[in-house]
């Protein structure tokens, strides 16, 4: 069984919603967990415990190129985004942010913003899910200091924001930039010595490490009121009290280790793969399309919209296949994707999207195993729409 059909037989392609654990990670998170030891224990096995905890935020800041000092572990990139959208705000009054951010952001600034509306900017995307920059300036100077939160990453297409000069933008304007980066970080070379962000909020399990542990980086110096989510024993310097989660953050700077060793040969590879799947499929079903093609994407994900198809239809007709329609994290809502309505897919054709996403353990003969499945399952369902259409 390769990793990538792990755990049963079905071709794993939902890398976007959780990546399968890297056995690098699985082998530190179970000797974490044989271990006893509380990292904040001064005995033998607490400080065992804490070098355990050490390593894995050195592991984690050599990935990013920041200093250990300036990551604060938490739960996953969901708390981060908490934990750095209510500082921000504390400090900052406007938080200005775009239409296709995941959840864990747009739904953190609404709630701290309810009562204010004019307290949250949700900037417009265009049809490749791109922020306008002269938008972007008119807005963050209009505000006033305020905190950008923009997503490196989308979730459902791959688009990649052009972030750099944008921070350049908004620190001009006394702006604080966060970033999720949970998408990117671990998929594409992330380098926050050249990235001039001020927080950044990662997810370990979309990158090879566990779920349930993910981190916050604070740049040094950033001016920013500590505002913790969860108050207690002062954990990660207050930031997150907690006692800490020891075998998932030793999984997860395992994973950043072995992610920052095989980044080089792994990104050329999905790549390849991934257009291939794209190629195919496009070559294939006749009418199909790629949202955000116009961008710079991830390397990993495609999110092809299929008319007369609906992706609900197409997943139960392929469950060779393990994928998503849309954004895994609103699956099971009926809501269409607000990121593909974002950048102008009409309803239904937001319904027949479908995303395949990709990663490390991908083979060839999987995506052409996922190729034949979706060409098959696609054609048929819109045989059958076809035959059903005006009964
Ligand atoms: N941001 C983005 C862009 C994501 O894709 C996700 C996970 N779907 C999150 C935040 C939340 O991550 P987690 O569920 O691990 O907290």
């Amino acid at each position: 069984m390769g990793v990538g059909t792990y755990g049963a037989q079905p071709v794993y392609l939902d890398y976007n919603a959780t990546a399968p654990p890297r056995p690098e990670a699985l082998k530190a998170t179970v000797d974490a967990l044989h271990a006893v030891g509380n990292a904040s224990s001064i005995h033998h096995h607490g400080s065992e415990a804490a070098t355990r905890v050490d390593q894995a935020r050195r592991q984690l800041a050599d990935l990013l190129n920041c200093s250990p000092g300036e990551i604060i572990f938490a739960s996953g990139a969901t708390e981060a985004n908490n934990l750095a959208l209510h500082a921000a705000y504390a400090q900052h009054g406007v938080i200005t942010t775009s239409a296709v951010e995941h959840p864990a952001v747009l739904h953190t600034a609404r709630a701290l913003t309810a009562g204010t509306p004019d307290a949250l900017v949700t900037l417009p995307v265009d049809a490749d899910g791109r922020v306008d920059p002269e938008v972007f300036r008119a807005a963050v100077q209009q505000h006033g200091p305020v905190i950008v939160s923009l997503m490196l990453a989308n979730n459902e297409t791959g688009v990649i924001t052009d972030l750099a000069p944008m921070i350049e933008v908004a620190h001009a304007a006394g702006a604080l930039v966060h970033t999720d980066a949970t998408q990117y970080v671990g998929r594409l070379p992330v380098d926050l010595g050249d990235l001039d962000v001020d927080l950044l909020s990662l997810s370990g399990h979309k990158f090879g490490g566990p779920q349930g542990v993910g981190a916050l980086f604070i740049r040094r110096g950033t001016p920013l009121p500590q505002r913790p989510l969860i108050v207690g024993g002062g954990h990660e310097r207050g930031w997150r009290a907690g006692t800490l989660n020891v075998p998932g953050i030793a999984g997860l700077g395992a994973a950043a280790e072995a992610a920052q060793r095989q980044l080089d040969d792994e990104v050329p590879r999905i790549a390849k793969l991934r257009d291939l799947l794209e190629g195919e499929l496009l070559g294939r079903l006749p009418g199909a399309y790629v949202n955000g093609a116009g961008s710079p994407r991830l390397p990993g994900v495609t999110s092809i919209t299929i008319p007369g198809a609906p992706a609900d239809a197409v997943l139960a007709s392929m469950p060779e296949i393990a994928a998503s329609d849309g954004s895994a994290c609103s699956a099971g809502a009926p809501s269409p994707s607000h990121v593909l309505l974002a950048m102008g897919l009409r309803r239904e054709a937001a319904d027949s999207t479908l995303r395949l996403s990709l990663g490390y353990a991908t083979t060839e003969p999987e995506i052409r195993r996922a190729i034949d499945a979706t060409a098959r399952a696609a054609t048929h369902v819109q045989a059958v729409m076809k035959a059903t259409a005006g009964r």
